[in-house]
């Protein structure tokens, strides 16, 4: 669309407002596709505003911007025109990269990127997508000739107006890359060290998991989730309750179908894993009373999880090979050993993982996978090997317990951790373990 058809396009938009509903959807679609030729043509305009502004504000003495009140032309532009101060570096941005320049020599020299500046005249191209362009331009200029970069610049150019704002910002990434391969390595270790999991337990009961990856995690990841919720594969998963994403009654969202498939790639994991948790065999514990799993009624808990379950859910998740149900207040286990073993028995560490639920060290948040079971009278002085002399402890406390004359005592269930003289004269004893469960 051409400058001069504005008007005429403004007023036919402005026609078309009356009967709106009666439109059909080629119309529709129409008027859409004008408005977005309009909105580029008058960006265009702005554009070339907004590097004119710049320009005369460039000198502080004589800055435009600042004898508005401004501290810088971006903040002015965004408040004369009502946009947003990134929308309005954007204009300057394109704006300046597109105009002529004028040299010392008083002459006027096309700009440099002259196919760019065409395109954005004749409203093919945002602000913001020029923005990107010549940037991609300047960072590979050094490294390709003229010509190379002439074609580049077409390239650019082809693409650029069927590619959202973030899909241009790619293939931008994606050029620069190429002719700066030596870029790429620090630029990953970069996003390496910014990659991880923060985990928030919300005070509702969900638990929000953010994760932040580095392209090689997003890659690995996303293809096993992606694999597993395409609409077109049949997935094996080990429960059936999360089997099949494509049935056709399926009402989950793209988010929930995601949820089922990591969950169902970790019960595939905890069943193949050799791993321990405090020694022994990883597995979810789930805790409930007897009356509760023969019932299926009340409420369990799922072992590092505050907020509970239902004990409908603890019975079905106990169907599951993976899943170890901890029936508090039954007989059946042997839990007490007594001296006969120095060694904690794996029903013994699946008790402490739920009774302790981690290092009982105060402030310490290591899980119950990463601890040892901790002798409080040590074996060799005749600590027996029960749950009453066991506590989980993290590698480190566990050290910290045994060498640095540290005590441990339990009174009505919570237990106290006793320093050493050392550590505090007084000895006064300081509360462990973690906060008791809600029940
Ligand atoms: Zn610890």
């Amino acid at each position: 669309m051409a400058r001069t058809q504005l008007g005429e396009a403004v007023s036919a938009l402005e026609a078309a407002r009356l009967e709106l509903s009666l439109e059909s959807d080629e119309r529709i679609t129409l008027l859409l596709t004008s408005l977005g030729s309009v909105r580029r043509l008058v960006d265009a305009i702005g554009a070339e505003l907004a590097a004119e502004l710049d320009r005369r504000s460039a000198v502080p003495e004589t800055s435009l911007a600042r004898s508005l009140g401004e501290r810088s032309p971006a903040i002015a532009l965004a408040r004369l025109v009502g946009i947003d101060p990134s929308e309005a570096q954007d204009w300057i941005a394109a704006g300046t990269a597109t105009a002529p320049t004028l040299c010392l020599s008083g002459e006027w020299l096309p700009p440099r990127y002259e196919a760019v500046a065409a395109g954005l005249a004749a409203a093919a191209l945002t602000p913001r997508a020029v923005r990107t362009i010549v940037a991609t331009l300047d960072a590979v200029a050094a490294r390709c000739g003229v010509d190379e970069l002439h074609d580049l610049e077409k390239v650019l150019l082809d693409y650029a107006p069927q590619l959202t704002t973030r899909e241009l910002s790619r293939l931008s990434r994606q050029v620069i890359d190429r002719y700066d391969p030596d870029g790429v390595e620090p630029r990953e270790e970069e996003l390496r060290a910014r990659s991880g999991v923060r985990i928030i337990h919300g005070r509702d009961g969900l638990i929000t998991w953010i994760v932040t990856m580095h392209p090689e995690a997003g890659g690995v990841l996303g293809a096993a989730v992606d694999a597993r919720t395409a609409p077109r594969r049949q997935p094996s998963f080990l429960d059936a309750d999360f089997a099949d994403p494509a049935r056709d009654d399926d009402d989950r969202t793209l988010a929930q179908k995601r949820l089922d498939t990591l969950i169902a790639i970790a019960a595939e994991s905890l069943a193949a894993d050799h791993g321990r948790l405090a020694g022994t065999a990883v597995t979810v514990c789930v805790t409930m009373t007897l009356e509760s799993l023969l019932s299926g009624l009340g409420a369990a808990h799922i072992d590092g999880v505050d907020a509970p379950i239902s004990a409908r859910t603890a019975r079905r998740m106990a169907a599951n090979a993976s899943i170890i149900p901890l029936v508090m207040g039954s007989a059946g286990e042997p839990l007490d050993v007594g001296r006969s073993c120095r060694l904690f028995t794996e029903s013994q560490r699946r008790a402490l993982a739920v009774r302790d639920g981690g290092c009982i060290w105060p402030g310490c948040d290591a899980p119950p996978g990463w601890c040892e079971v901790a002798h409080v009278v040590p074996w060799a002085r005749g600590g027996p090997t029960n749950l009453d002399n066991g506590a989980l402890m993290c590698a480190f406390h566990h050290r910290r317990f045994d060498n640095d004359g540290w005590a441990l005592e339990r009174h009505d269930g919570t237990a106290w951790l006793i320093p050493p003289a050392w550590v505090d004269s007084a000895r006064t004893p300081r509360r462990a373990g973690r906060l008791p469960r809600a029940a």
